[in-house]
């Protein structure tokens, strides 16, 4: 964690995200430290000033994760129509991360923003992080058309996931500097201090030298549009 911590602040990154609770596919699989977890990162966050992102999956965590000062929280892929738990999120005001369904339609995306925002949480931000689609020579379909479309419905950041758009370290750093390039907000990609070790998705975690690189580029695009990172 600390490790991870030290590669996001050098590079240059405004938050830093991590997963207690992980929606695996395979209950077999790594599932996540929990509670513990959760203050693993975020000590090791607080030691760079980071603000902390994090996956809410079961509405029963809520009360946690504000006792913890969790600063962002996620609603993953697989919860965008979660409506219980998209409607207790809305009921608090820490900013919610709201990432597309896998084989949402924007309307359907629009709708799960309107339950937080109808019961009261405004601060949301849309992650487009890819869809289903009939290709698999990468894990989902990046749709940068999304990054306009929401820009022009809503007034809301939109971020976009390279990371589960293309499943693959290599795609990466292509990926964030079209999604830049479209206009997108921010960018949340997936890091490892030693990516070949990781538990999770280590196919597509970039190590700290190849962020700090990709950082370095994305700031060159960043203002060739007039903004900064
Ligand atoms: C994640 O961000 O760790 C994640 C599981 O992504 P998604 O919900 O987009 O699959
Ligand atoms: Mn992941």
């Amino acid at each position: 964690m600390e490790q991870s911590a030290n590669a996001v602040a050098a590079a240059g990154c405004s938050m830093m995200r991590g997963g207690a609770f992980k929606p695996r596919t395979s209950p077999y699989a790594f599932q996540g430290v929990g509670v513990e977890g959760l203050e693993m990162f975020q000590t090791a966050a607080k030691a760079h000033n980071l603000p902390i992102v994090t996956e809410l999956m079961d509405v029963r965590m809520l009360d946690t994760f504000l006792e913890h000062n969790v600063d962002v929280i996620q609603i993953g892929t697989r919860n965008m129509q979660n409506f219980d738990l998209l409607k207790e999120v809305g009921k608090v005001q820490t900013p919610v991360i709201l990432k597309r369904g896998m084989s949402a339609t924007i309307s359907e995306w629009l709708m799960a923003a309107e339950y937080i925002a109808a019961n009261g949480n405004h601060n949301i931000i849309f992650c487009e992080r890819g869809v289903r689609s009939f290709e698999t020579a990468y894990r989902n379909m990046l749709d940068i058309t999304a990054i306009s479309v929401l820009k022009r419905e809503t007034h809301l950041p939109v971020i976009v996931d390279p990371s589960h758009a293309g499943g693959k370290a290599w795609m990466v750093p292509d990926l964030s500097r079209a999604a830049i390039a479209a206009g997108a907000d921010g960018l949340l990609i997936e890091v490892h201090p030693h990516p070949d070790e990781a538990w999770c998705d280590a196919d597509q975690a970039l190590n700290p030298d190849q962020l700090n690189t990709l950082m370095g580029e994305l700031r060159g695009i960043a203002q060739v549009i007039g903004r900064d990172l």
